[in-house]
């Protein structure tokens, strides 16, 4: 009885492969970068959020400006139909307090509007200051996400020509395995990152379910592998 030795050398690149390929996704650059972007997309949402409120605020201060441009208006006209009513010998006084009355009511309307005028400036200020902010951290956030992007660019490409030398490793050494036993390789490779593995204490060492005797004597053949039951991967004996 003996490993399957071509079976587990192609194996040991394809674990290779799959180191690297995870180092590739753990960088720091790359773990970074994976952060920003994250942040980058809640900012841009937060400032799609933050233009819409601005944008209602600006279309209130609007009107809010008309109604007191329409206000000081009739306030004028009112101010110098009261001159004109006051030098009327026949304004009878009854007349003049009731219109006395009337220009004093819109001056009130004058001061609401203006106070209202006041916060809605002062809420939009405020609400632009914040869009600058939220958008200055951003654009500062998208500086440092190019850069890294860079980084991590070039980090893959390094990778890459490691992946394809170990690629054309694996072509190399498929050769040597017999293509019954390399497709049931290909087929518990889809389950398992590791999927030859040897037995231990009549066990499977992947999912330590414990192996029938028949099984077991299947395995003392030369180079034999058979399937694990239980989780499907291919077992070994590990004797030499
Ligand atoms: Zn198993």
């Amino acid at each position: 009885m003996s490993k399957p030795i071509a079976l587990l050398a192609y194996q040991n690149v394809d674990l290779e492969k799959q180191q690297v390929e995870s180092n590739l996704r753990t960088t720091e650059a790359r773990v970074r970068l994976n952060k920003l972007s994250k942040l980058l997309k809640t900012q841009q949402a937060t400032l799609t959020k933050l233009a819409d409120d601005l944008e209602v605020v600006a279309a209130t201060a609007q009107k809010l400006n008309q109604q007191y441009q329409a206000a000081v208006k009739r306030l004028e006209l009112e101010s110098s139909e009261l001159e004109i009513l006051e030098g009327d010998e026949e304004t009878t006084a009854e007349e003049m307090t009731e219109f006395r009355q009337d220009v004093e009511k819109l001056g009130k309307e004058l001061g609401a509007i203006e106070k209202q005028l006041k916060q809605t400036y002062a809420s939009l200020e405020q609400q632009v200051a914040e869009f600058q902010k939220t958008r200055q951290i951003g654009s500062k956030a998208k500086k440092e996400y190019d850069q890294l992007r860079e980084v991590c660019t070039k980090e893959k490409e390094d990778a890459q020509k490691a992946l394809n030398a170990l690629d054309l490793e694996m072509t190399r050494l498929e050769r040597d395995v017999d293509p019954r036993l390399m497709a049931r390789y290909k087929r518990a490779r889809m389950h398992h990152g590791t999927p030859v593995v040897p037995v231990r204490d009549a066990k499977c060492s992947g999912c330590n379910v414990g192996l029938p005797t028949l099984a077991l004597s299947r395995l003392l053949g030369e180079g034999a592998v058979i399937e694990c039951e239980n989780c499907g991967r291919l077992l070994y004996i590990d004797r030499d």
